[in-house]
Parts: C-alpha cells; structure tokens; sequence
C-alpha cells in the first residue's frame, strides 16, 4: 500500500504531536506537510505582544499573557513519551512550556516539515467513488497560493483565538475600555482602575488577581455559585452583568448598578475555522460546537479529516497524542470503524444523553471526568499503551487544590513515584 500524505494545519502542541506520530510509522506515512501561519512554533505558548493583527492583517493567535504560569503541573501536563526537564517546578511559567516544545520540536526532527508563515485558507473534499482526498490551499508570505492534495488532514489550528463576547443590550454604550482577555498581556496598565471582569474560569479569576496586585478595584462577576475560598481585598464578587444603561453605567442581575473603567471578558472562545466549508463537510460548526464528530475525532461522513484537542476541560498535550495516534492508526487501517450511520447514530446517542442530563449546548464538548475514558477507549481500540493511572490521580489533586487555594495552588511541588503514584515535595 502506497504512503499517505497528511497535512497538518497548526504547528502548535497538537500539531507538533500529529507530526512526531506520523514521522514514527514512516511504513504508512509520507512525511507530513505542517502549515503554521506564523513563524513560529507553540500556538499559544508562544507568547506575543501584539494584539489586534500582525503586520500582514491576520488575527493575532496567541492569547498567553506575560505572567501566566500553568494551571496544571508539568507531572501531567507533559506528552506521555515526552518529560519536562526534572529540575523544573511543577508550575512552570509559559516560557518553560515554549521551550519544551521546542525540545519536543528538535528531538523529533519536525521542524524541516514546517512551512512558516503559510496559511492554510481552504480545505476541500474530493469525493471519487470511494476514495476521498483533500485539497488544501494555502498562502505564503509573499502572497503565494498553492493547492496542494492529501490523503488526511489534521486541523490543529487551536480554540483559544476567536473571542467569545456574549450578548449585553447596550454594550455600546459603555464608556471605558471593553477587551476580552485574549487580548490582555499584563496587569499594569490597569492599576487604580476599577475593572469588571466578566467570568470566573481560569483565565477570569487569574487574571482578576493580577489586576488585583497592581491596585485595580475588581469586580468579579459571574453565574456560578459564590466562590468561598479566600480572594485578594481588592476583588469583590457580584452576579452577571445583564446590561449596560445609556449613561453607561453597568447592571447587574441582582438588580445593583455600577459604574467601571473596563469591562474585560473572561468568556471563552468560539470555534472558528475559516477554511472550512461546513455544508460541504457535512457539519454543523457553530462557536461552541462542532457536530457530528465521531469520538469528537472526525466527520462520519468523510473519517479522513481529524480535529485534534476540541474538547473542553481536559488534560490537553496526554488528550492529544490519545487522539492523533487514534487517528493514525485509523487511517493505516489498524483500527476499523463503523458504518457512517453506526457512528452518526452513537455521536446522536452519546448527545442527545447529555442534554437529558440538563447538559447546555454549549458546554456539550466538556469532558472532565469523561476524558479519562475516553483516552483509555481510543487507547484499547488502537492497541498503544494507555495513560498512566497516576495522571488523573495528580490532575483531580490539582484540581481540588485549585477550587480550595487559588491564589497559592501553584506554589506546591509534586513528583511522579510511579505509575499509580504521585508525591508532594518541598
Ligand atoms: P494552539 O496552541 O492554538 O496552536 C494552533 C496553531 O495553529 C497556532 O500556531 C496557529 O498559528 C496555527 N494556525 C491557526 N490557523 C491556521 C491556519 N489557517 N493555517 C496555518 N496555521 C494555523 N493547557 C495546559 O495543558 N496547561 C495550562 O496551564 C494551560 N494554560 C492555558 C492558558 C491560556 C491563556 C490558554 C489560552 C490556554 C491554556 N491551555 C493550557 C490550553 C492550551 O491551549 C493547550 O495546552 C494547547 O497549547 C493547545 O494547542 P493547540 O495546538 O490545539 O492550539
């Protein structure tokens, strides 16, 4: 059987990782095509300045800002075959995470596969009896197209880029500045500044602390159950904001009004793939979901193009290369799947079961405690060693530690004993 050509669009982990699976089985693959629209590796975790666009117009991609450190240790977080250098903390500044993959990247030998600056602006099915290929056109910084074609696609473009901002009557009429955290770097611009910011996942209640640090009032707004674990003076906590008045001044649910100098959005990302044509791919891609995918993995339909880390509220890089060597052992045929109706119809199932379960729209690609066995069962199926015990067990510690110490959780230290057991150290 001939090598198949695989395009991967992202050089980010997701895409570093198809590209380092599919250069180890060179029996079945063709050395794959990585198309990266900037110069760089990373995705997110190269951090950028720049907001707003590039010189060249295009959206700028990363949403990293200059003091992140990881929310998840690198015990965990690091691709299974792949440990972070051991003489790191387990918190590790976005810088270190850069740099591992940059690692990753050389010891793999990935990087000749990466064409810089080149973005992929179509991807399109041809469907001949009953083999479908894909054309994939792309343009490089000279402003160069190129339609190249491919047996597989792997879409690694990342979900962290296009800004969710949901609907407030009256937005426009406030007064002050309104950005969404993909577009915040650092803290000092808004010290003495009172500042709303809207949502209290994690990028909400970190960034509230930075500002918070700097001498913002801050205004933690948000639906969820009023956080009880101790957060800094300067943050007080308040309900939705549900409107913006004409004289500018911000409502509330519970009915209070007030008036700010920011109102900064902390509420996610939507999907956003603008080379893909959804009708010719028979989905349906809307800014929280993308349906049907089978194993959120791949269109029934045409089970030749994968989209790798969709899913919400997971461990990513370990979630990622279950997901790419699923695929690949797919596409070299290892791995049989059902009939498109089958998988249609278990995708229908597996749906229409969280939303019985009261499961919002959009929040029906998180996973959470799922993802564990979703990552056992792509495991088993392509028969490669499944994730270690241990990482869930550290992840569910990390997690408790974050919901009871949010401001100190980082400052802990964790060391692999095996692979059932972790350990705490100084
Ligand atoms: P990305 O990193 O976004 O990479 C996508 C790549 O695709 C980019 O390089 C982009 O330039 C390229 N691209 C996009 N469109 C095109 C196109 N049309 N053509 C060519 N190239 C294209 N995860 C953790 O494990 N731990 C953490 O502590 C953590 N903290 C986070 C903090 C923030 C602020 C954010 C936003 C995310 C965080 N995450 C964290 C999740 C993180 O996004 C994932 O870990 C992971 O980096 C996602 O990788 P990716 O390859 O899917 O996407």
């Amino acid at each position: 059987m001939a090598v198949q050509r695989v395009a991967v669009i992202g050089a980010g982990a997701a895409g570093l990782c198809a590209a380092r699976h599919i250069l180890s089985r060179p029996n079945s693959f063709a050395r794959p095509v990585v198309f990266e629209l900037t110069d760089n590796i990373g995705g997110t975790w190269c951090y950028d300045e720049r907001v707003g666009s590039y010189d060249n117009g295009r959206p700028v991609h990363s949403s990293m800002y200059r003091d992140l450190r990881t929310n998840l240790p690198k015990e965990v977080m690091m691709f299974p075959d792949f440990p972070f250098d051991p003489q790191l903390s387990s918190f590790l500044p976005h810088q270190e995470v850069q740099r591992y993959l940059e690692r990753y990247c050389h010891s793999h030998n990935i990087r000749p596969h990466i064409r810089f600056n080149t973005a992929v602006e179509n991807v399109k099915p041809v469907v001949e009896e009953e083999t479908t290929t894909w054309e994939v056109t792309s343009c490089d910084s000279s402003g160069g197209q190129k339609t190249e074609t491919f047996d597989s696609v792997f879409v690694c473009s990342g979900h962290y880029s296009d800004p969710h901002i949901p609907d407030i009557p009256g937005l426009e009429n406030f007064k002050g500045e309104v950005l969404h955290s993909h577009s915040y770097r650092y803290a000092e611009p808004f010290s003495g500044q009172s500042v709303v910011v809207l949502g209290a996942k994690a990028s909400g209640l970190d960034i509230s602390i930075e500002l918070a640090k700097v001498g913002a009032q801050v205004t933690l707004s948000h639906g969820r159950p009023r956080l009880t674990f101790p957060l800094p003076s300067g943050i007080r906590q308040s309900s939705p904001v549900v409107a913006v008045q004409d004289d500018g001044s911000v409502r509330f649910q519970d009915g209070s009004v007030g008036r700010a100098d920011v109102l900064m959005f902390c509420t996610g990302y939507n999907f956003r793939y603008t080379f893909l044509d959804a009708d010719q791919l028979r989905l349906e891609i809307q800014d929280h979901m993308v349906s049907p995918l089978y194993r959120f993995l791949t269109p029934p339909a045409l089970p030749s193009l994968f989209f790798i880390g969709i899913c919400k509220i997971i461990c990513p890089f370990p979630n990622f290369d279950c997901q790419v060597q699923f695929a690949l052992a797919v596409l070299d045929g290892s791995v049989s799947l059902p009939s498109r109706a089958e998988m249609e119809d278990e995708v229908r199932r597996e749906l229409q079961e969280k939303v019985e379960r009261g499961v919002q729209r959009r929040h029906l690609l998180i996973m959470e405690k799922d993802q564990w066995e979703y990552c056992r069962t792509l495991a088993h199926a392509a028969g490669f060693p499944p994730l270690p015990p241990v990482v869930r067990s550290l992840y569910e510690e990390v997690w408790r530690q974050r919901q009871i110490h949010p401001q100190s959780y980082r400052s802990l230290n964790y060391r692999l004993i095996s692979d059932t057991q972790w350990e705490l150290i100084d």
